[in-house]
């Protein structure tokens, strides 16, 4: 398989070694990294890849949900444009931003006031900074599988990854797991930091039942909740917590929203978000020298103002549904089975139940390892541990191919 692989792709493996004598891994996103070497792109357009050797691909990863839109999209092409022509980087107040923290208050609910990051990583730490400073205390109850970016992962075995504050970690879709850590730790607690959906942690959605428990629990306990939306916020206009009629204290957001260009925001309740107003006291300083990042800006305004409508956002989650539901009948009985939510899909080396982390721990990742490369045999591109993300440049022909070269691709793994 990897042989067959390097041999239709010499230009890729060059480049690739080539790169690996300044960048560890010859990459620098880990998550790019698989054997034998990561293809490379040298040109996108809609849903469609090709690399540097001249294949073209079905894009079914959709850089982790950042290219909700598709390759190029007309509105970001157009606000970008306009960017080049007056200029960026001011070091002073961008004309957009105003703008886009509008639009993000107005379709959360839950949001009051909002300060923009230059990533999804940055927007937790700021949002855990701030329930820091807003509660007095250090430890974050966050959950295992939870991932929140390049320096904010956690799981139960304490493998965390260079998590700069104390956590605790409880089961996900465990509400006793919630509760105990409560009990034995109150007093203790800046925040709970908890996607609606684990994410990076295998597309496993929160059961809504678990989730009001988790907010109920820190209401009783009077901590504030933390929804990272950085994923789950394309299922609908106003976010999952629009879906599941929950109002978290703080949300973060990223990826997509920035139309391909580095995002994050954190938004919430008035009185945490007003310790980052200098009239405020106390208040702290919280900078980022692209907070105000021009392209993100006007990228994100043209998001907001012209692609994520309610109608595309509903339209995208419903052709998730049924991709999910018509690819876990071509898993089912191979040993395979789909997770996620909407435009959100996770593909797993396994049969049983799976509500947490602890589910896919002895999973046989080979096996999705295999179907991933199949599956670039057949030309669509998937993320190398099974993540499947749909795009609006997608439609129900290219969702036809995509279950096509899945089934070719299943068989050659049954053989
Ligand atoms: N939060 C979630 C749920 C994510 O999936 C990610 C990235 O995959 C992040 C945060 C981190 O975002 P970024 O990669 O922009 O730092």
């Amino acid at each position: 398989m990897y042989a067959r692989y390097a041999r239709k792709r010499p230009v890729s493996e060059r480049r690739h070694a080539d790169a690996a004598a300044y960048l560890p891994s010859g990459i620098t996103r880990s998550v790019l990294d698989f054997a034998p070497f990561p293809f490379a792109v040298e040109a996108a357009w809609g849903c469609r890849l090709r690399d540097v050797d001249g294949h073209e691909y079905l894009d079914y990863l959709g850089d982790y949900s950042v290219g909700l839109a598709g390759h190029n999209p007309e509105a970001v092409r157009e606000a970008v444009e306009s960017v080049l022509d007056s200029g960026w980087s001011f070091g002073a107040v961008a004309p957009e931003e105003a703008e886009v923290a509008r639009r993000l208050c107005e379709r959360y609910e839950s949001m009051d006031l909002v300060r923009f990051t230059s990533s999804g990583t940055e927007a937790n730490l700021a949002a855990v900074s701030l329930a820091g400073k807003w509660s007095g205390h250090s430890t974050v109850l966050a959950f295992d599988g939870g991932y929140h970016g390049g320096f904010l992962s956690f799981s139960r075995d304490g493998s965390s990854l260079n998590v700069p504050f104390d956590a605790v970690v409880c089961d996900y879709n465990n509400l006793e797991s919630v509760r105990s850590a409560f009990r034995a730790h109150h007093g203790r607690f800046a925040c709970v930091l908890i996607e609606p959906m684990l994410g990076s942690g295998g597309r496993i959605p929160g059961d809504p039942a678990f989730l009001r428990g988790v907010r109920e629990l820190c209401d009783v306990f009077g901590v504030p909740l933390v929804f990272d939306e950085v994923q789950t916020s394309r299922t609908a206009v106003g976010g999952a917590q629009s879906v599941l009629g929950i109002r978290p204290d703080l949300t973060t957001l990223g990826k997509y929203i920035g139309g391909g260009f580095g995002f994050g925001a954190v938004g919430g309740r008035n009185d945490i978000m007003r310790l980052l107003s200098r009239t405020n006291e106390p208040h702290f300083d919280h900078s980022g020298t692209f907070n105000n990042n021009r392209f993100s800006m006007a990228a994100a305004a043209a998001m907001l103002n012209r692609v994520l409508t309610a109608e595309s956002l509903d339209e995208l989650h419903q052709r998730g549904e049924r991709l999910r539901k018509q690819a876990g009948e071509l898993l089912c009985g191979q040993g395979f089975q789909a997770t996620g939510w909407g435009s959100l899909i996770s593909i797993h080396p396994v049969d049983g139940e799976v509500r947490c982390a602890a589910d896919l721990a002895g999973a046989d990742r080979r096996r999705v390892q295999f179907l991933f490369h199949e599956l670039l045999e057949r030309g669509v591109y998937i993320g190398k541990s099974g993540f499947v993300t749909l795009s609006l440049a997608q439609d129900e022909q290219t969702d036809e191919s995509f279950l096509n070269a899945l089934e070719g691709a299943l068989q050659a793994a049954a053989e």
